[in-house]
């Protein structure tokens, strides 16, 4: 019996199922761990949802989001619920670093364990069942892929719709990376399950605080470095910066990604002082693989176009290190900068006549 075959067999009759997604959730962690839950729900089954540390405010008021236990916070609560487990979903993550203490309980136990993800270079052994694809635009996109396969498509309501469609929508900006004519028929199928795409974009996307909008022109205005001759920009936050602007979960999310909107950056890192260490989240447009620099020289990982890492040795000296890796990738820098043309090479044909 495949090892499908096998998840299929166990869940037939109700179980105790953990749903567990990465350290600083995004949309597409919470709204796959949600989805599933409402679908999971309908059968009968028994689910508990944990997550390493807390959410962006903005995904607050996502259906049944106040259930996920955030490790940081209840540390003592989740121990005994994953030791309890009979299967296990690893969601949007490809290596249990990244579910901190939460990933050492996992593997000690003898759940079936279920991972469902888009990141590169999956680590292997973890999981009984695997559904990876990088090429996904988002988990929750492969997320409906697995309940066509279970065969649970009659309980997709409009809650497990819009759960999924906000993974959809977080993973690829609004539709602006990452998509593809599945993308967008997966959506047309979701509007159709009765989601409001435009109320939901609004949630999603247009849930600032003042707070986080004064953050940004700062770092905008005072934080912001472009290294034209390398098509690069940086942003960096330093714990004076946190202090002042009383930053918190999620404040500094997306601001990474204004950089890309200079006509001549293709590459983005916002680097930022935490406790401990410090955080460097990257950004690239084309071929020009994030992903190799993070895992490179960040101890981090992710996709070819959004990757993430850290370093113990403080803010300056990240910084220096990460212009240090440019005049390596001068080539492929300037290679990215010639922007191709948005037919794809298949838009050459006779113009029509006016006959
Ligand atoms: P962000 O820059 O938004 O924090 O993360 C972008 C992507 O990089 C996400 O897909 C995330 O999973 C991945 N990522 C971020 N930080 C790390 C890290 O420290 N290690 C690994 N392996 N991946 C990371
Ligand atoms: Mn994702």
């Amino acid at each position: 019996m495949d090892s499908l075959d096998r998840l299929k067999d166990l869940l037939r009759q109700p179980r105790k199922v953990v749903l567990t997604s990465h350290r600083n959730p995004d949309g597409d962690a919470i709204g796959s761990m949600l989805s599933l839950y409402h679908l999971m729900y309908q059968l009968g089954h028994q689910l508990h949802m944990i997550v390493p540390s807390a959410f962006p405010e903005f995904l607050d008021w996502m259906p049944a989001a106040e259930q996920i236990l955030i490790y940081d916070e209840a540390p003592e609560q989740c121990p005994p619920i994953v030791q309890d487990a009979e299967i296990i979903f690893y969601l949007d993550f490809n290596d249990l670093e990244r579910i901190d203490k939460i990933g050492e309980l996992c593997h000690a136990t003898q759940a079936f364990k279920v991972m469902i993800d888009h990141h590169l270079l999956p680590q292997q052994g973890i999981a009984d069942y695997m559904l990876s694809n990088s090429t996904a635009s988002s988990t929750c996109e492969l997320v409906w892929d697995f309940i066509g396969l279970m065969g649970w498509q009659a309980q997709v309501n409009c809650t497990v719709a819009e759960c999924i469609f906000t993974g959809l929508l977080t993973d690829t900006g609004g539709f602006k990376y990452g998509t593809s004519p599945k993308v967008y028929r997966l959506a047309a199928l979701l509007i159709e399950q009765g989601v409001d795409d435009v109320v939901l974009q609004d949630r999603l996307f247009n849930s600032m605080s003042e707070k986080q909008l004064r953050l940004l022109g700062h770092a905008l205005a005072h934080r912001m470095e472009i290294l034209d001759e390398y098509h690069t920009g940086i942003i960096t936050l330093t714990k004076k910066d946190y202090e002042r602007f009383e930053i918190s979960r999620g404040d500094t999310e997306g601001i990474v990604n204004y950089l890309l909107k200079l006509r001549n950056v293709k590459l983005a890192a916002f680097i930022h002082e935490q406790p401990t260490i410090t955080k460097i989240s990257l950004r690239s447009k084309g071929d020009l693989s994030v992903q190799e620099i993070a895992q490179k020289y960040f101890k981090g990982g992710g996709h070819k176009n959004a990757s993430g890492g850290y370093s113990y040795i403080g803010l300056g000296p990240t910084v220096r290190k990460f212009k240090s890796v440019l005049p390596k990738i001068r080539d492929q820098l300037n290679k990215v900068a010639q922007i191709p043309d948005p037919c794809r090479g298949k838009g050459e044909g006779k113009p029509p006549t006016s006959e």
